[in-house]
């Protein structure tokens, strides 16, 4: 059985006279992908920027776990489970590979460097970053600094950062842009082996990659949700057809 992880609830985004988020909900589930799609403009980073609490919502509640989390900061939110990797990078370019993994890893608690409790936690801490490079496919890149990686690589090493806090839920925005087939691939594989874990809500532009991986898609459009439901479902549906994939 799929465990609900995380809700947005009828939520909405104002800024000045543009609604960027109107009135949207969506749920995520424990193993399972959830896409959000749309044109650009559409909401969709808003809307992750809403449920990672980097913007609060106009109206609206976000829930996690069943709690109301609405209003939390992003750090509350990540020792509470929540993981995100970013539209645009987040990484340090002049350190290695392991010390940006560490570094994410650290974040997570950093009232673990007391000078008591200092010892176990960097236990943990190394431990955390280790487990987040392989999951990523990364540990043998540790030593490299993060700007001599590929762009692929370091996509993948935004996604170890994210899950180096030990995440329950993971918001993805457009972790495929500007990849190659071959990189993207890789991307594909990864994120399927995430679901094993994870609730994911994935922003993405290549459709092929979402029909591959989503098994809940909505669309956005105009801060809107104009279609939600499985990707046959979205694939067949007229009005995606007509103001999305343009027919
Ligand atoms: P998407 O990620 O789907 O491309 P965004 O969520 O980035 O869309 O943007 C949705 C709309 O909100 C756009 O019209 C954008 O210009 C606007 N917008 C996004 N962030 C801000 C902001 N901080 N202030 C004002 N307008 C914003
Ligand atoms: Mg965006």
């Amino acid at each position: 059985m799929s465990e609900l992880m995380m809700s947005a609830r009828q939520l909405s985004k104002r800024f000045g006279g543009l609604l960027a988020v109107n009135d949207v909900s969506l749920d995520l589930w424990r193993n399972r992908i959830h896409a959000v799609i749309g044109p650009n403009g559409a909401g969709k980073s808003t809307l992750t920027a809403l449920l990672s609490g980097d913007l609060e919502p106009t109206s609206g509640e976000v829930v996690l776990e069943s709690r109301n989390v609405t209003g939390w900061s992003p750090n509350r939110l990540a020792r509470h489970g929540l993981g995100r990797s970013f539209q645009k990078t987040n990484i340090f370019p002049v350190f290695t590979v392991w010390e940006n993994a560490r570094l994410a890893a650290q974040s997570r608690d950093p009232h673990t460097w007391h000078w008591f409790t200092g010892a176990t936690s960097l236990k943990a801490v190394n431990e955390r970053a280790t487990r987040a490079l392989e999951l990523a496919g990364l540990l043998h890149r540790r030593d490299v600094q993060a700007d001599a990686i590929s762009h692929g690589e370091q996509r993948q090493l935004e996604i170890a950062m994210a899950l180096a806090t030990n995440p329950k839920v993971l918001l993805l925005d457009e972790p495929l842009a500007g990849m190659g087939v071959t990189e993207a691939e890789k991307m594909v594989s990864l994120l399927t082996r995430l679901k094993k874990d994870h609730a994911l809500l994935l922003i993405e532009h290549d459709m092929d990659a979402v029909f591959a991986l989503a098994d809940q898609l909505t669309v956005m459009v105009n801060g809107k949700v104009i279609a939600s439901g499985s990707a046959a479902e979205i694939r067949n549906h007229a009005d995606v057809r007509a103001a999305y994939l343009g027919e």
